[in-house]
C-alpha cells in the first residue's frame, strides 16, 4: 500500500530512510542525544557551527503525517533542543529552529526532523527577503 502526497512524492511506508538507519546505529553518525523518543545527531553538511537533527524514532515522514498520538514526541522534541542547545553553549546567544516540510519546504529526508543551528548570527530568516 502507498499514498501519494499533494507534492507529487509517492511514499512507501515500509521503505526506511538515511534517518533511521542513524537511530538503528547501521550509518555511523556523531549521535549527541538518544531517548527512547527522540535521536539527535549533528548534521553531515553542517550550515552553522552548531547544526543538530533532532528526529523522532518513529519514522513520521513529514508534518503533515502528524497524529494526535505524536504529541508527546513531538514535545520531547523541544526539551531536548532546549537542553542541547545549553550543553553545545548557544542558549543564550539564541539559535533557530527549522522543520522542512515537502518541496517547497526544501525537505530532503523524508523523516521528521528539526534542524537546530546556531554558534554565529543567522541573519533574515529566508534568503531573498520578501517573497524572495
Ligand atoms: P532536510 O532538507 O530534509 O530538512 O534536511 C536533511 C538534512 O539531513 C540535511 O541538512 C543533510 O545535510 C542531512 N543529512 C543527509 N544525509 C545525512 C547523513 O547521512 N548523516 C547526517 N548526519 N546528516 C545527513
Amino acid at each position: 500500500m502507498h499514498r501519494k502526497p499533494r507534492a507529487g512524492r509517492v511514499f512507501f511506508p515500509a521503505m526506511s530512510t538515511i534517518f533511521e538507519k542513524i537511530i538503528a546505529g547501521e550509518i555511523p553518525s556523531t549521535i549527541v542525544h538518544a531517548d527512547e523518543r527522540v535521536t539527535a545527531f549533528r548534521d553531515i553538511s553542517p550550515q552553522a557551527p552548531v547544526h543538530v537533527l533532532i528526529v523522532p524514532n518513529k519514522p513520521i515522514p513529514t508534518v503533515n503525517d502528524v497524529t494526535d498520538d505524536d504529541e508527546r514526541t513531538l514535545g520531547h522534541m523541544f526539551i531536548v533542543a532546549r537542553d542541547i542547545a545549553r550543553k553545545e553553549g548557544i542558549a543564550d546567544d539564541g539559535f533557530r529552529i527549522i522543520i522542512n516540510c515537502n518541496q517547497h519546504g526544501g525537505q530532503v529526508v523524508y523523516h521528521l526532523h528539526m534542524h537546530l543551528l546556531g554558534g554565529r548570527a543567522l541573519g533574515p530568516m529566508l534568503a531573498g527577503g520578501k517573497h524572495g
